[in-house]
Parts: structure tokens; sequence; C-alpha cells
């Protein structure tokens, strides 16, 4: 599973008929470039087979019939040339040719500014990635010691960094195994809404996902083998969970006070803690009277309890987000009755591959054609990424409430007309399954039909009608109808704004994160916090994305700022370093503000995207390549070195 895939395992073997059918799946502007870097003929990406962006949401890209048969027989040509010249590893493709290459896949777009981080990205012969230092050249008989709060997504990439530069590291996680959100969530259903070629690390980027949105348990083994293969199960303490963080500012080292599964209590003493716990793993329960009173089973999608059998059961779900939308149609094919409570509809983006397997040609590309996995998962960077952003971005001129800017409302327009076609023969449904706030206010929800086919099952209820309480047999709405259940699923979410609970994290002066915060999480880039000096948050406040990207790729950014704030100590010989709170609080109004002219940031529909004080403490309103720039390396103007 590293940074490639291994080719050219197949190509030798295949006959002509084999590579055709393959090139039926092929994308076209990720296969062309691939094979130009893997034939070094840059003849096949002409310009005029350049994909199109300017037409949003479209599955040809902008190409023709024709443009596409003639990409496929240009591809077919330089496969069979590749097949009879033999297996051989390309050379890294030099700035120009990656330029050129790149070019192409992003539509001609200027991506000079992108050149370093695509490189990156791609991961076509290094990871670029790795520290090029190590410990022991920088402060060989210094100690210091990494705590790593976590082994979900980010921490197993900021364990793997740290150990790469030969930093001592250990990672406490509260569960038994490693995967966080991907450990954690195993309702049915589950499966990233990512695709897979992006949902992964640049360090190890996958040639064989099975499907191009994988299933939970595909990702829990991913992550699994990413922590066996990276060498990383040594370093972590499962079944620990930190209760507190304490720093002494006479030694400035911290303190963390654990507990283990077995309620033993320990601590553990570390010169710098990255806490990696997560935004999105407190379960959310709602607020609703009688909660307690219910007599059946009730669980949330997060703690799915797969004990309660929901065969022949009245089920009721409450919630229609990310998580109910993908466990709904499963737990309708066995209930007897199921009954949806929806507060808020969803935008829901068509998605008709979202279930599928990846096709067997396609596979068969991505093992055979050397690079095409690596410019496919750039591909869908490119495309689904930066591009959406202008389509979030608020108009201040733009009339309306539905919609933010002009394109903006053409989103909406071509979304509406999306559920308009799903749910034309259910007119009862289709009124209130139509969102009345802009696109990109609230997390898109992924869809290939399963919704709209669900929701008019006979035996499905939809209710909008507000939930008054719950009784003991059932859930009472405003119109004083009880909707008996025997089972209740709570798909309410969590609790994303209380950011680092219920840990306890004190700093300097002694003074208590929580409370500083009081419920409005901040930080510097969402990494550093002032007064709290070698302390560092991955998946921290505004580091979470609406329309761009994927949350691996702000871990790896995090984790390689974490590092070189790691490096500077380790190389200027200073205990800690600890931000300064002016450059926290520009930094903060600017994001503040950016968020603003962003869809989430001026719309009031109910989202967890903003905390009980309004604002969008989760939402990065900036591009990723600003991320990457900024978290490049640390700036020390921007610190206090101690
Ligand atoms: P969520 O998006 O916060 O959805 C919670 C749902 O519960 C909403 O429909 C919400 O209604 C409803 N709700 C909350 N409190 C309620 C109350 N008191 N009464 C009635 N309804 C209530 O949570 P989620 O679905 O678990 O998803 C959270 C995030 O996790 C996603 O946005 C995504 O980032 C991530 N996720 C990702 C995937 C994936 O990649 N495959 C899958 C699942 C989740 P309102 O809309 O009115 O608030």
């Amino acid at each position: 599973m590293a940074g490639m895939a291994d080719f050219s395992i197949d190509l030798a073997a295949a006959d002509d008929e084999t590579i055709r059918s393959a090139l039926a799946h092929a994308e076209v502007p990720a296969l062309l470039p691939a094979l130009a870097w893997a034939s070094g003929d840059l003849s096949l990406v002409p310009d005029h087979l350049r994909p199109d962006l300017s037409v949003l949401m479209d599955p040809t890209a902008g190409l023709s019939p024709d443009q596409q048969a003639e990409a496929r027989e240009l591809a077919f040509a330089a496969l069979r040339r590749l097949r009879a010249a033999g297996p051989s590893a390309p050379a890294p493709p030099d700035a120009g040719t990656l330029r050129r290459l790149l070019t192409f896949t992003a539509g001609g777009a200027d991506i000079e500014p992108y050149l370093e981080l695509l490189r990156e990205e791609l991961n076509l012969s290094e990871d670029l990635r790795t520290p090029t230092w190590r410990k022991e050249e920088l402060a060989p008989d210094r100690p210091f010691r990494v705590a790593v709060i976590g082994a979900g997504m980010s921490g197993l990439v900021a364990a793997h960094r740290l150990r790469q530069a030969g930093v001592e590291v250990v990672v406490l996680e509260k569960n038994d195994d490693v995967g966080g959100t991907w450990w954690e969530n195993t309702y049915p259903g589950c499966r990233v809404d990512v695709s897979n070629h992006f949902y992964s690390y640049s360090f190890a980027q996958r040639p064989d996902w099975p499907e191009h949105f994988s299933s939970q348990p595909v990702l829990l083994d991913y992550f699994r083998r990413v922590a066996d293969e990276c060498g990383l199960r040594p370093l972590i303490r499962f079944g620990t969970e930190v209760t507190s963080v304490e720093l002494d500012e006479s030694t400035m080292t911290w303190t963390l006070q654990v507990v283990t599964a077995a309620g033993e209590e320990d601590t553990v003493e570390a010169h710098a803690v990255v806490s990696a716990v997560g935004q999105l793993n407190r379960p959310n329960l709602p607020d609703i009277p009688g909660l307690e009173r219910f007599e059946g089973p009730a669980f949330h999608s997060a703690r799915w309890d797969h004990d309660v059998d929901l065969t022949g059961k009245r089920v009721a779900v409450i919630g229609t987000g990310a998580s109910a939308a993908q466990f709904i149609p499963e737990v309708a094919e066995v209930a007897a009755e199921l009954t949806v409570f929806q507060r808020t509809p969803a935008w829901f983006i068509p998605t008709p591959n979202y279930h599928d397997p990846v096709e067997p040609g396609a596979l068969w590309l991505f093992r055979n054609v050397p690079g095409y996995a690596n410019w496919y998962r750039f591909w869908i960077f490119w495309r689904n990424v930066e591009g959406l952003m202008p389509a979030a971005t608020v108009d201040p001129d733009w009339q309306g409430e539905q919609s933010v800017s002009q394109l903006n409302e053409l989103v909406r327009q071509l979304l509406a007309g999306y559920l308009q076609a799903e749910f034309a023969d259910a007119p009862e449904l289709l009124e209130h399954v139509i969102p009345d706030y802009p696109p990109f206010a609230k997390r898109f929800i992924r869809d290939n039909g399963v919704w709209a086919r669900t929701l008019k099952r006979e035996d499905v209820h939809l209710v909008t009608d507000p939930i008054e309480e719950i009784t003991a047999d059932g859930v009472r709405t405003a119109d004083g109808t009880v909707h008996r259940a025997d089972v209740i699923v709570y798909g309410t979410g969590f609790k994303a704004s209380e950011f680092l609970t219920p840990m306890k994290v004190v700093g300097r002066g002694g003074v208590d994160l929580h409370e500083r915060w009081a419920g409005d999480a901040r930080a510097y880039l969402g990494i550093t916090l002032p007064g709290f000096p070698n302390f560092f948050l991955m998946y921290g406040p505004n580091t979470n994305i609406v329309v761009n990207g994927s949350i691996t790729y702000f871990s790896e950014c995090e984790a390689r700022y974490i590092v070189g704030c790691i490096r500077e100590l380790l190389a200027t010989g200073h205990r800690a370093i600890d931000p300064r709170p002016e450059v926290h609080d520009a930094y903060n109004e600017r994001v503040d503000a950016a968020n603003l002219k962003m869809a989430w940031g001026v719309s009031s529909v109910n989202s967890w995207y903003k905390n009980a004080t309004g604002r969008s403490a989760q939402n990065w309103p900036f591009s990723l390549l600003e991320y990457w720039q900024q978290t490049r390396e640390p700036d020390l103007d921007d610190y206090e070195l101690l």
C-alpha cells in the first residue's frame, strides 16, 4: 500500500480485448496524463482533449463522445506500446512535464500555485512529506516525548510522521483498536461519502479500493493496515482514555491523567501533546422531553446496538443527516414499519456510483497503469474541490433567502430539480424534501436514488411535525399524534462544538481551556492555543471543510506543521512554543470574516457547522491551497519560544 500501486501485474498478459474493455471505464482526464507519464509521450495530452470544468456536475467533464472515443484510442495504442516494452518504473516527472500533465487534468487552469502541493499529493515516486530531519541529528541527548491522544485518522498520521523523524511517541487510544470514527460507527450502511481515492493518505494510496465510496469495514481495514505497515501499533496504548492534561510550567512538560477500560488510573508525562480526538465522536442525544421514559431499546447511530434485531419491528428514527441517510434505507429493508422524523431536509448530490463496486475494468486500469490511481486522486481533488468554492461564496448584492449568489442559485435549481425528478410520483413527499436554505449551508448528502425509493415505501412514514416528547411507547409530535415504536434510533449527530470534551486541559497560569473557550473554541490554524505551549490540535476549530476536500488532507497538513514546530524546538533548544495571542486573534478575525462570506456562515439553518454563539467554529472558509501554504512550516514570528 505504499505511495504507488503494484502495477504491470497483468498488462504483459492482457489481450487487446481486455485492454479495450478496461478502457471503457477509464476517466480520460486522469488516464491520459498517467499514460503520458508512464510512456514519456506528451502527445497523449493534447489540448483539444482537456476536460472542460466550467459545466457544473457534468459527468463527462465537457468531453463529447467523439473526444472520449479519440482519447480511448490514444490510450489503447499507448497501452499496447507499454505492453510491448515490458514493465518499467517511470522516473519522477520533471517540473515542466508535471506542469503540462497537471494543466491537462485541470482543464487548462493555472496550476502554478498548486504545483508543489500537487506533487506531494500525487506521490508518484516518493513520499515528499516525510520529515527531512531526524531527532538524533538535531538533539540526540534531549529527552523529548510526544503524547498523541487518539489513534483515529488524524492521530495515526501524526504518530507516523513523528516516528519517521525519530521522535519518541506514545499514542493513547480509548478504544480497543485504531480507526476512530471508522471503529466507532458500525451502523448498517455506514460508508465514506468522499471518494476513497481522495479519502486516504497521500503516503498510503490504494489502487484497489473495492468501491468508489467504500463501506465502514473497508475503511477500518485500511486504517488498521496503515497502522501495521507504518509500525505504529507498538506505540499505541489501547483502552486508555485521557481524562486530563496539565502543564507543569516549571519544566514545561505535560502530565496526562489516563484511565483504562478496567478503571485503573495512571499518568503519562510528555514534552508535547497532540490532541487528535476528532470533532464528530461525542454523540448528541437530543434535548427532547421524555427521552428516558421510552420502554423499548433506544440507541444513537454511533453506538449501534447490534444485539437489537430490528427485523419486523416498528422503528422510529430521529434525524435525517449524513448518518441517518445511510442507515434509514437499511433499516427500512428489515423493519415492519419505519417512521422517519425529519426536522430539516438535506440537499442531496446525485451520485449514481455511490454504492457501486469499482468496475473490474477500472480496477484493472488502477492496477496496471502506473500512476493512474494517483492521477485519479488528483482528478477528484481538482474537480470536486476548489472548483466548488465559488458556488458557496456569498454575493453581497444577491437578493433572496434560498441562495447566496447566482452560481449558488444555479446549484440550488440543479439539486431541486434532482429531488423533483426523484419524488415526481410522490407529491405529498416532495413538498417536505426540498430545502428552503441555500446549498452549502448544511452538509450535502450523496444519493443514488435510494433516498426517494426508501421514503416512498409503504412501510416508511416521513414525519415533519415537530417532536414534542418521547413517550413510553413512541414519539409524540406537536399535532398530538403518538407514533408508536418498538425501537428508537437517534441519528442526531455529535457535539461538534464541544471540542476536546470531556477532557480537562490546564495550561499556563492554571488556565482551564474550556473556561477560556467558554463554548466558543478557537485556535491558531486550528492547531495551537495561546497559553498552552506544545499542545497541538488536529481537526481542531475551523479545520472542517464543507465543499472542498477530505479531512485526511487537513490531517496531513496539521501533522506536518506540528512536526515542524517540534523540529524548531529540537533545533533551537527551546523548551516550548506558544502562539502569540495577537497572532491567534488576528487569524480568528480573518477566519470569522471569511466564514461570513460563505453560505454556511450567513445561513441561519440548523447545522453542526456553528456553535451555540452562532459562530462557524468548525469550518475552514478558504481554499485547500491556503491551508497547505499556511501549515507548510511554522513561522516562528507567530510564536513565543520559551
Ligand atoms: P448531523 O448531520 O448533525 O444530523 C443530525 C440530524 O439529527 C439532523 O437531521 C438534525 O436535524 C437531527 N436532530 C438533531 N437534534 C434534533 C432534535 N432535537 N429533534 C429533531 N431532530 C434533531 O449528524 P450526522 O448525520 O451523524 O452527521 C454528522 C457529520 O458526520 C456529517 O455531517 C459528516 O461530516 C459526518 N458523517 C460522515 C459520513 C460519511 O462520510 N459517510 C457519514 C455520517 C456522518 P437538523 O438538521 O434540523 O439539525
